[in-house]
């Protein structure tokens, strides 16, 4: 039996790994759940699987769930500090990240600190905290396995020895795929007209709001190949991206003797989630099983980088190391924000991040807590920048 707290509980990531822990009543039981705002979905979640302690972020949810589960035996605890709590609990065996943004950055970095078993889906945590939360893990032999489907992927080509955070053994390079999102076909003429609802509805994969908006700027892919530098040990040059509409094959391992490994299957995250919950055993979940010869032709495509600017800003930030990653990072989460808000358009997520990324003076990263004010920074600049241009 492993004891599992999942943060993000309330999210698309959260939906997928309680749907499996549901299927599986002998082998998990839920520790803790965290939440944010989504307080219906909190106590229904809370009452279902009984979990030791609920965390909720937000102060008015945090008082409705607290009044909702008052006569239960589950204790709810208050704030981003309590995050930290209880992913360090002596009782949990497995985390998992589900967090959205920089806001899951603490916890991950807790998780590893206290030894835990990480399974990691919170991308932008790595993305930004990449250099410590791997020097952590090395530290006290945290295991981290990636839930994104693309790391996902490698991690199963790579084998049962393999311990993320190592280069991998006689690996040319790999390739992650990407979906293209919704406008890989689109002229780039036409981005400016792009409107929240079309970005967000991607044509394989059901995510967050921000993921799917990230997915079609491509720096979702950007933001992987930062992470695939961390995971991987592996610099920019031996990340290539390949955008395969059909997201069928889930990425790719050249090998130095000429052989390729992929993972394929159904695009639904139940399949990287219980590779990881089952620690590398397989167990089933509810996702489809894949028929390829209904699937039909699988295409491959060279990403445009001149249209989806985002992907080379990415690259962009690794070369410059240091904080530049946690910059266009930061820049990011409050561009796509104001995108869904309407206050900018399509194409400026990327003039933005790219205007954040070369404005902000980059340092050496040093400590979590110079990242969180860094991250505050640039976010009150990236907002400074887009309410001028309203003006
Ligand atoms: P969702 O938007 O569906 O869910 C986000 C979760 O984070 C919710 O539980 C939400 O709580 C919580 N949350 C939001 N803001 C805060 C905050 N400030 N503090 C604490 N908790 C907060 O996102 P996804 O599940 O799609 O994505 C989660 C992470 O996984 C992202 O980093 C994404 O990049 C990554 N990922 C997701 C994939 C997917 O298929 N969805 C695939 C690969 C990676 P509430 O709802 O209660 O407000
Ligand atoms: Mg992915």
């Amino acid at each position: 039996m492993k004891t599992v707290s999942v943060l993000g509980a309330t999210g698309s990531i959260g939906e997928s790994t309680l749907a499996i822990i549901r299927k599986h009543p002998s082998r998990f039981r839920v520790h803790s759940l965290s939440a944010h705002k989504n307080t219906e979905k909190t106590i229904a979640l809370a009452k279902e699987f009984e979990p030791t302690v609920v965390t909720v972020t937000d102060p008015d949810s945090y008082q409705q769930v607290k009044a909702a589960l008052s006569s239960s035996n589950t204790e709810v605890l208050f704030g981003a500090e309590a995050l930290e709590h209880i992913v360090t609990e002596s009782a949990v065996d497995l985390v998992v990240a589900g967090i959205v943004g920089n806001a899951g950055m603490p916890s991950v970095l807790a998780a590893v600190k206290a030894g835990k078993t990480l399974l990691l889906a919170n991308k932008e945590s790595i993305v930004a905290a990449g250099e410590l939360v791997m020097a952590e893990a090395a530290s006290t032999a945290a295991k981290i396995i990636p839930l994104d489907s693309e790391h996902n992927a490698i991690y199963q080509c790579l084998g049962g020895n393999y311990e993320v955070g190592e280069r991998p053994a006689h690996v040319r390079n790999i390739t992650l795929t990407a979906s293209g999102g919704p406008f890989w076909q689109t002229p780039s003429e036409s981005f400016i007209h792009i409107t929240p609802a079309e970005a967000v509805a991607h044509p394989k994969w059901n995510m967050g709001a921000k993921i799917s908006v990230d997915s079609a700027t491509l720096m979702n892919k950007g933001l992987e190949v930062i992470e695939a530098h961390w995971l991987f040990n592996m610099p920019n040059e031996d990340i290539n991206v390949m955008v395969h509409p059909q997201s069928i094959i889930h990425s790719l391992v050249h090998f130095i003797d000429g052989s390729v490994l992929a993972q394929l299957g159904m695009p639904d995250m139940q399949i990287p989630i219980s590779y990881g919950l089952g620690l590398g055993e397989r167990i089933s979940n509810g996702a489809d099983f894949l028929d390829l010869l209904a699937a039909g032709e699988l295409n491959f495509v060279e990403p445009d980088t001149n249209k989806f600017r985002c992907l080379s800003l990415a690259r962009d930030a690794i070369k410059i190391g240091g904080t530049a990653p946690a910059v266009l990072n930061a820049a990011n989460e409050v561009t796509v924000a104001a995108f869904l808000q309407h206050k900018i358009r399509f194409d400026q997520i990327a003039t933005f991040n790219d205007k954040m990324l070369n404005q902000v003076s980059i340092q050496t990263v040093e400590s979590m807590q110079q990242l969180i004010d860094l991250d505050q920074e640039v976010r009150n600049l990236t907002t400074e920048m887009i309410e001028k241009q309203q003006q």
